[in-house]
């Protein structure tokens, strides 16, 4: 019987990992598909707290995990959660088909790229479209070419601002006329004589399935509905987020968008089970708040293992 699984290996369950293992809990963390979570796929992370110059994401991903193990957490890579049953204490994971019981869960599932849902773009995902500039951006078939950024916040901006290595021109398409990045991204982005914001408008297609490799997009003007088509070699897609929290549909509370819902501190509509990082939070998305998460979701997962203490 374990006494508190983690489940996701981000900034949030990986904080949550340093936490439970101080507190002796030994915990079990399952790092699903994505070990390190989204932020193993950015470049440089300028904004977490006491790194001046700057850490790369997957680098802080894994010293992260290294601490976590270093106070005994048991880090379970690539195992994938199938199911969960929380409607009885103890609750029963399936993780590739070997049943864990555990008396507490923190949720931690962080959140994955949205799509576009357009014509094209899912059949020519990897020969052009992407959704990770610093992983795939390097590949020889956007070499000195024209690529499309899609998107309007941090993610766009700093996939924009990595692609002016690889390619000859960056278009970033956003639906409106001023960006939702930060004042600081923002200012690099237009101030980058490779990147050309194309405003108030959207993808309708990637071209073209035919051929098997993006050979550009058609666009429309939001505003006067007119439709052109912009040639390109590449398609990176940074349009958000959504939660990665199908697993805990129908049990645990959550919004028409699929964010889990905290009740008090962390805690969810399930005693005993709690959630931290991007899975809960629409709001502020940072790698510091959702490590701040994951070690509020520890402690109120130790203070219930205390007071449910047979
Ligand atoms: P985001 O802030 O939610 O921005 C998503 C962008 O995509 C918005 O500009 C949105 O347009 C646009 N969009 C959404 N759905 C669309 C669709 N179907 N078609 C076309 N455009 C669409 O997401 P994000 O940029 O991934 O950032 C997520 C969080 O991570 C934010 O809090 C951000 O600050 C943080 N982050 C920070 C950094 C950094 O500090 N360096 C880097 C990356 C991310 P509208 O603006 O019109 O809504």
């Amino acid at each position: 019987m374990e006494q508190v699984v983690i489940i996701g290996t981000g900034c949030a369950g990986l904080t949550a990992a340093i936490y439970a293992a101080r507190s002796n809990l030994s915990p079990l963390v399952i790092t699903g598909t994505m070990p390190g979570g989204l932020l193993t796929t950015t470049s440089i992370v300028e904004n977490y707290p006491g790194f001046p110059e700057g850490v790369d994401g997957y680098d802080l991903m894994v010293r992260m995990q290294k601490q976590a193990e270093r106070f005994g957490a048991r880090v379970q890579t690539l195992r994938v959660v199938e199911s969960v049953d929380l409607t009885k204490s103890p609750f029963v994971l399936t993780v590739d088909g070997e049943k864990i019981e555990t008396k507490t869960v923190i949720i931690a599932t962080g959140a994955s790229h949205r799509h576009l849902d357009v014509p094209g773009e899912h059949l020519l995902e990897k020969k052009g479209v992407t959704y990770c500039a610093t992983c795939d951006g390097a590949w020889p078939m956007f070499r000195n070419k024209p690529l499309v950024v899609v998107g309007g916040g941090d993610s766009a901006a700093e996939e924009a601002l990595y692609l002016t290595r690889f390619g000859s021109e960056i278009h970033l398409v956003h639906r409106r006329d001023t960006l939702r990045a930060s004042k600081i991204m923002s200012a690099r982005v237009l101030g980058d004589p490779k990147i050309k914001p194309v405003w108030d408008s959207v993808v309708t297609e990637v071209l073209d399935p035919a051929q098997s490799k993006v050979t550009g997009v058609r666009l429309k003007h939001v505003k006067s509905g007119v439709e052109s088509v912009l040639p390109c070699a590449g398609v990176f897609v940074a349009v958000g987020h959504v939660p990665s929290t199908q697993l805990f549909r129908g049990v645990v509370d959550m919004d028409v968008n699929g964010y889990i819902i905290p009740r008090k501190g962390t805690a969810t509509n399930v005693p005993g089970v709690f959630v931290a990082g991007d899975c809960a939070d629409h709001v502020y998305r940072q790698a510091i708040t959702a490590a701040g998460s994951g070690c509020a979701a520890a402690i109120d997962a130790e203070r219930y293992l205390a007071k449910h203490a047979e």
